[in-house]
């Protein structure tokens, strides 16, 4: 029986530490994880799944396996897509977004808004998505709530409409007004956090004496903010112009529930998609479905590759056979995964907004649709704006015709983007990556699976941006900056940082140039 609960599809945005992997095992604590299609396990396997989830992260140092985490909270399935966002920040990073309805902008309350979290909202705003903004580490001594606020607004343009106002000053964390309701919601701490944190809802007279100043503080914070218009309007939340903000504590599992609430009743649930020839795909149509990752090499066992896709329409069941839009050839799904960490337990069925794993997916690429019925193709992955490059060359030129055919393959699949100049030649390619973990990647496959050793050589720029025929021919033989093509016909000029780039701009005002998506 299919599960056709509602679902809820997110990824959390935020810098390394910010408390990501916190958050995710609160949310993970709060609801009850799904490990296999349609079981729910107890709470003891549930802690351990989660772990394992965090283990081989940290363990290989890049979320080889993780992809997304499926919980029930509230008779909903929420499917909390992972962003791979520490060392190993790369094109995935970003493209995962594509797969989510929402995100949740982790922010920590002594840091504000950081570099990770800015690239990554970018690619938000780019798309669409709502963001929802959990302010985290409030148990600490951070910046002041309002100045958090200012923070948002100004550096990036979001109104924030706060939900919950923390009652007492970050560090001295009593609890928050609801704002909607006016209540104080009091968090008692627990032993080690690790269990639910106990909340008491109390109307406005039933505030304690010893909260009473810091409950009075709230108050009137809360009513600047009615006055500065800054209340929750649900079409302005959809439309990206503002984020409901909240206050939390996720060691603490202070804002855990609150946040799981928010996520079934504000956050968008799956829609519907329009394909690149912009007819609409409703979520009760035929089943399709678009691959946002591919990774290879999870078992070194066997050379395995999954293709990891978000289901768009339709019901999905294992066995099914499905046509792949890219060559129309018809694709068996006999090996479908739920992806979960490294457990490799077949789906038999999912909805849309579900994510799912093609297990020797050979034919699958980023970006690739598959469907039943009437065809349809969704729009493909934007690349994003590069900021390390290397050149590339065979470290055995006896293997120079391995040494192409991987690279080649690694292009096609989005491990990194290939750049190529008539002055370096075919022997040389250039490699771009959001990410330096994307070489890592690079280097590990053309020695273990194309039998292709490789060598790089760091180059020295750091910014990309788009040009053409014309403008590669005007910045011929100019100072800092190189123009190359990438393998999709895009050219880039490379530039070795940011006032280079303006300032060729600024004497070349004839010229293309133009910022790709998430660049700074
Ligand atoms: P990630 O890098 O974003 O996944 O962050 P982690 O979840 O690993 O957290 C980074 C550090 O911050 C760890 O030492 C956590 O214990 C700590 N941390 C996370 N959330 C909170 C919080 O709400 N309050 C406090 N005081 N520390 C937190």
């Amino acid at each position: 029986m299919p599960d056709t609960r509602p679902r809820r599809t997110f990824a959390v945005i935020s810098h390394p530490d910010a408390g990501k992997s916190t958050l995710t095992e609160a949310l993970a604590l709060h609801a009850r994880v799904i490990t296999e299609a349609g079981a729910v396990h107890g709470k003891g396997d549930r802690r351990a799944t989660v772990s394992d989830w965090m283990a081989m992260e940290k363990a290989r140092g890049i979320s080889i396996t993780s992809a997304a985490l499926q919980f029930v909270y509230r008779d909903h399935v929420v499917n909390l897509v992972d962003t791979p966002g520490h060392s190993d920040f790369s094109e995935d990073t970003y493209r995962v977004l594509s797969a989510v309805d929402s995100a949740v902008m982790l922010v920590d309350a002594g840091k504000g808004l950081e570099p990770q979290t800015l690239k990554l909202f970018k690619v938000c705003a780019l798309r669409g998505i709502p963001v929802i903004t959990v302010i985290n580490k409030w148990d600490r001594p951070g910046l002041s709530a309002l100045e958090l606020m200012d923070m948002i607004q100004q550096q990036i343009n979001l109104r924030p409409t706060p939900l919950t106002w923390p009652v007492g000053e970050a560090g001295d964390f009593r609890g928050v007004l609801d704002r909607r309701t006016g209540e104080f919601v009091k968090y008692t701490r627990t032993a080690g956090g690790a269990t639910r944190a106990p909340e008491q809802r109390l109307g406005p007279h039933e505030v304690g004496e010893q909260d009473a100043s810091v409950w009075e503080d709230a108050v009137e914070e809360h009513e600047l903010l009615t006055l500065d218009d800054a209340d929750h309007d649900q079409q302005r939340f959809l439309a990206g112009e503002t984020t409901p903000v909240m206050f939390a504590s996720a060691i603490q599992n202070f804002g855990v529930a609150q946040l799981l609430d928010l996520l079934l009743d504000l956050a968008p649930a799956p829609g519907t998609a329009a394909g690149v020839d912009g007819s609409l795909r409703g979520v009760d149509d035929d089943f399709s479905a678009f691959v946002f990752k591919v990774q290879s090499g999870m078992n070194t066992a066997h050379r395995d590759r999954l293709a990891y896709a978000r289901v768009v329409s339709g019901t999905f069941e294992r066995g099914m056979v499905v046509t792949h839009a890219a060559t129309g050839r018809p694709f068996a799904t006999k090996f479908a995964q739920a992806v979960f960490g490294r457990e490799t337990t077949s789906v038999e069925s999912a909805e849309p907004g579900d994510i799912i794993g093609f297990v020797n997916a050979q034919a699958l690429r980023v970006g690739d649709t598959v469907y039943q019925g009437d065809a349809i193709e969704y729009p493909p992955v934007p690349s994003f704006a590069p900021e390390h490059f290397v050149t590339a060359s065979a470290g055995d030129i006896g293997r120079y015709k391995q040494f192409r055919r991987g690279i080649e393959q690694l292009d096609q699949e989005g491990v990194v983007q290939v750049l190529r100049s008539d002055l370096r030649g075919d022997q040389n390619p250039v490699l771009a990556a959001v990410g330096p973990m994307q070489f890592e990647v690079v280097e590990d496959r053309m020695t273990h699976e194309f039998n292709a050793p490789i060598r790089f050589s760091r180059l020295d720029y750091q910014v990309a941006r788009v040009t053409d025929a014309a403008g590669a021919e005007a910045l011929a033989g100019k100072r800092g900056v190189e123009v190359l093509q990438r393998s999709d016909g895009t050219r880039l000029a490379l530039f070795v940082d940011q006032w280079r780039a303006m300032a060729t701009a600024r004497d070349n005002p004839d010229v293309m140039l133009e910022a790709l998506p998430a660049s700074a």
